[in-house]
C-alpha cells in the first residue's frame, strides 16, 4: 500500500512546523483535537520517531509514506 505524502496548508499545533498527510493521519488514529506533527507525539509518548513509526505500523497497520 503506497500512499502519497502530501504537504498541508497547517501547522502542527505544538511546535508550528507544517504537518503533511501522515502527521494528521496519526493524529486522528491517535484521536488529537488538533493536528500534532508525528515529533511532538512521539515526544509525548517519551520515544523517538523511529520506535513510534514502527509502534503505529504493529498497532494499526499503518506505514509513512516511503520517502518521509
Ligand atoms: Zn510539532
Amino acid at each position: 500500500m503506497k500512499q502519497k505524502l502530501r504537504w498541508l496548508d497547517e501547522n502542527c499545533n505544538c511546535c508550528g512546523r507544517q504537518i503533511n498527510s501522515w502527521d494528521k493521519r496519526i493524529s486522528k488514529t491517535l484521536a488529537y483535537r488538533y493536528a500534532c506533527c508525528e515529533h511532538c507525539i512521539a515526544k509525548e509518548y517519551d520515544i523517538d520517531v523511529e520506535a513510534f513509526r514502527h509502534r503505529m505500523e504493529n498497532y494499526f497497520g499503518m506505514r509513512p509514506c516511503l520517502g518521509l
